[in-house]
């Protein structure tokens, strides 16, 4: 028998979803359907500083809106935080991981370079300090993030490769070459959180049994640090597939208006769900 597919929507409630949510929610809901596979929502929110309440409350009722149906129960990852940090300790055991103190001033004033989203690229500043400083400054109770050492890291896996699909999720996917080095030494453990992006991503999309992840383009460039994540933890890689933004073009023809709104706004303004579903073109839903 052929494996059933596993698509997800994983939005992170520190905000309302607007329209380009839902072009990616109901582009991973319809292969989902049209393969008699299954739907997951997962609820990104690590980052309980930004997350609220009513947010994750609005992500339930915006897709049931759209007729979206999702499998039960929904994991959270704001639960989850002693399984990032068991994956955590293994980088760190690993010796790939360093702390960084540095501060968002320091990053960007020291920074000589871009990272692929145009951020500063991180000077690798705290990869120089010693075993006394370092001592010195947790002791003195200074916050850190942890840091994956690109160049360690690299070395152990080799070339890695990304398995993508391109003109739509299920066309035969196709391995291409991955550069995690032009990430710099990426933050695995965020300063003010157990986690972050791209360490709880991979884990979960494995926990989940994901087999296609469906997200804007985006998230294109961050895969590299994904796949690099992947084999360094021992976790299952699934099919990318990077979908085109949403821009104000939609939002403008349907809102008649140039911000792009929630589709709570739209709601509001007597919108339909059908609407939106004809605008982007989605049939069988
Ligand atoms: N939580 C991320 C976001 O809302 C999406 C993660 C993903 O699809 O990989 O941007």
């Amino acid at each position: 028998m052929r494996k059933q597919k596993i698509f997800r929507f994983a939005p992170s409630p520190n905000g309302f979803l607007h329209l380009g949510h839902a072009y990616s929610a109901l582009l991973n809901y319809q292969y989902a359907k049209k393969t008699n596979g299954k739907f997951i929502l997962r609820i990104e929110d690590i980052d309980i500083g930004r997350t609220k309440d009513i947010y994750i409350q609005a992500i339930y009722e915006d897709l049931h809106w759209l007729g979206i149906k999702w499998e039960s129960p929904i994991m959270l990852q704001s639960e989850r935080f002693d399984i990032y940090k068991k994956f955590s300790n293994k980088l760190h055991k690993m010796g790939l991981v360093y702390p960084c103190f540095c501060s968002r001033k320091e990053i960007i004033n020291n920074a000589i370079s871009k990272d692929p989203d145009g951020a500063p690229l991180y000077a690798k500043t705290c990869k120089k300090l010693n075993a006394k400083t370092i001592a010195q400054n947790i002791e003195n109770k200074m916050p850190f993030a942890l840091r994956l050492d690109m160049d360690k890291a690299t070395q152990i896996t080799g070339n890695i490769e990304i398995n993508s699909a391109q003109i739509n999720p299920l066309a035969t996917p196709k391995f291409s070459a991955a550069n995690p080095k032009n990430w710099g030494d990426v933050v695995i453990v965020r300063k003010n959180m157990p986690s972050s992006y791209h360490l709880s991503v991979v884990i979960d999309d494995e926990a989940q049994n994901i087999t296609h992840v469906i997200r804007g383009k985006d998230l294109k460039k961050a895969t590299d640090i994904h796949v690099i994540l992947q084999k360094l933890l021992g976790l299952a890689s699934p099919i990318y597939f990077h979908h085109k933004l949403i821009t104000d073009k939609a939002s403008v023809k349907l809102a008649k208006s140039n911000n792009s709104l929630s589709l709570r706004d739209l709601r509001k303004r007597g919108i339909s769900a059908q609407e939106i579903i004809e605008q982007f073109g989605f049939d069988d839903l």
